[in-house]
């Protein structure tokens, strides 16, 4: 695509680099095919190729952001599907993010939207703060479907929906310190405890920590990591989310110097994707681009991390899988076979729903923000996995459990949980008494 960028313009790094992004695209438009919401909306604007024009016009001409990029920007999940698809690997990625911040720093949203935004900022992130405002959720609840029908009040009442109506106590795996491996210790890694998914599900982490020292690792929780900033960062927070960034690198590096690290093992490929990416995030910053680099080689999705460790055949138990690609695992962060064959060897039977490359309407806070086209890419995903007439569903992003979970009445585990079970660890209480 041909660019008209100024030399000054082009002096500004991010602007830069969204031009050699934008160059790379010849607008082949394969990626609107598998674009979950052009599939949903058939509209050129709600596709890939769409946004990247209005991106571009918004860019060259230095332009504050409108309506109609915001409405269209918003609408894009991040699901990366279209990178997948994409035969000119241009990085839609780190143009929607650039886009995003763009908005955010040059558009004032109504003021409804303002409040909303400002509150799952400030309340996500804290695994404290959202435990209370999911036990306050509960009293609410009973006022959800008046509130959706309330356009002031819409949007609280599709979070409270989506709140579980039932809460775990807080859980010893999100407390730091060092968990000894059981067995002949073969590894060290350090474990991200995350935000909504500890208060959410902590058995994930909980079976994770039991799996991985049974099976001879050493587990570290490190005093004084959080969120990733993904939840920020796609809301084009950059300043919040290089501060979450910054905070967890100088946690791991100084876990890494102390104790060595094989790997930064992390449960919800929601974060590994953002983490992952922490060494671009932070390349303009002398003084942690190297140190955020390092973590970024470090991160490691525990599937990953699991197929690195050459688990033992198990025999065949009768129980069938279908398996939830999460899009920040197969687009986000590439790992398509791993958790299958993790799967498959553990002795289950695996089943790949139809239409596995289209997000489930989660995408981090879009099932919030973007209520109507979740629920519709909800249902479809719904429908494809029931189809499969598996025993239960798994996957591999709390984000996805919590959103499919909505809409089915089938089990649905994180991955490393069943890994958990069949290397020796409980049967998880989602499936017990059967199948
Ligand atoms: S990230 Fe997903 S929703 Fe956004 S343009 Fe790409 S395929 Fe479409
Ligand atoms: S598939 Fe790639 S090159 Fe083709 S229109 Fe989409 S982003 Fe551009």
């Amino acid at each position: 695509m041909q660019t008209n960028f100024t030399p000054a313009q082009l002096s500004d790094p991010h602007v830069a680099e969204s031009e050699s992004i934008l160059r790379k695209c010849v607008h082949c438009g394969f990626c609107t095919a598998t674009c979950p919401t052009y599939v949903t909306l058939g509209n050129e604007l709600d596709s890939p190729r769409g946004r990247i024009y209005l991106i571009k016009d918004m860019l060259e001409n230095g332009r504050p952001a409108d309506e109609e990029v915001v409405t269209h920007i918003d609408r894009c999940l991040s699901c990366l599907a279209c990178m997948t698809t994409c035969p000119s690997g241009v990085d839609y990625m780190h143009l929607v993010d650039h886009a995003r911040i763009h908005i955010e720093n040059t558009y004032k949203r109504p003021l409804k939207d303002r409040l909303v935004r400002a509150a799952l900022a400030a309340v996500l992130p804290h695994p404290q703060r959202f435990r209370l405002a999911l036990r306050a959720a509960r009293l609410g609840r009973p006022f959800a479907g008046l509130m959706k029908r309330m356009p002031l009040l819409k949007t609280f009442g599709v979070m409270l929906d989506l709140a579980p109506r039932l809460l775990a106590p807080p859980s010893n795996a999100a407390q730091p310190g060092t968990r000894a491996a059981d067995a002949e210790k073969r590894g060290r890694v350090a474990i991200l405890t995350g935000c909504a998914q500890p208060v959410l599900r902590p058995e994930i982490n909980e079976a994770t920590i039991r799996l991985l020292t049974r099976l001879g690792v050493e587990v570290v929780v490190p005093e004084g990591e959080g969120c990733c900033g993904a939840l920020v960062h796609h809301m084009g927070r950059e300043e919040q989310a290089l501060v979450a960034a910054r905070r967890n690198v100088d946690v791991w590096i100084k876990a890494a110097d102390e104790g060595g690290l094989d790997a930064i093992v992390i449960t919800a490929s929601g974060c590994g994707t953002t983490i992952k990416d922490y060494g671009h995030m932070l390349r303009l910053d002398p003084a942690y681009a190297e140190k955020a680099a390092r973590v970024s080689a470090l991160a490691k999705d525990i599937t990953e991390y699991l197929a690195s460790l050459d688990l033992s055949r198990q025999e065949a138990r009768n129980v069938t899988v279908a398996y939830h690609s999460a899009c920040s695992m197969q687009h986000g962060q590439k790992i398509t076979t791993a958790p299958k064959l993790l799967l498959k060897n553990a002795g289950f039977t695996v089943r790949d729903p139809a239409e596995g490359h289209l997000c489930c309407g989660s995408a981090g806070t879009y099932n919030i923000l973007q209520p109507e086209i979740s629920a519709t890419l909800k249902a479809r995903k719904v429908k494809n996995i029931e189809a499969t007439k598996a025993d239960i569903i798994a996957t591999g992003n709390i984000g996805c459990i919590t959103q499919i979970a909505t809409g089915t009445q089938m089990p649905i585990l994180h991955t490393v949980e069943l890994l958990d079970w069949a290397y020796g660890g409980e049967r998880p209480t989602a499936i017990s008494p059967s199948p």
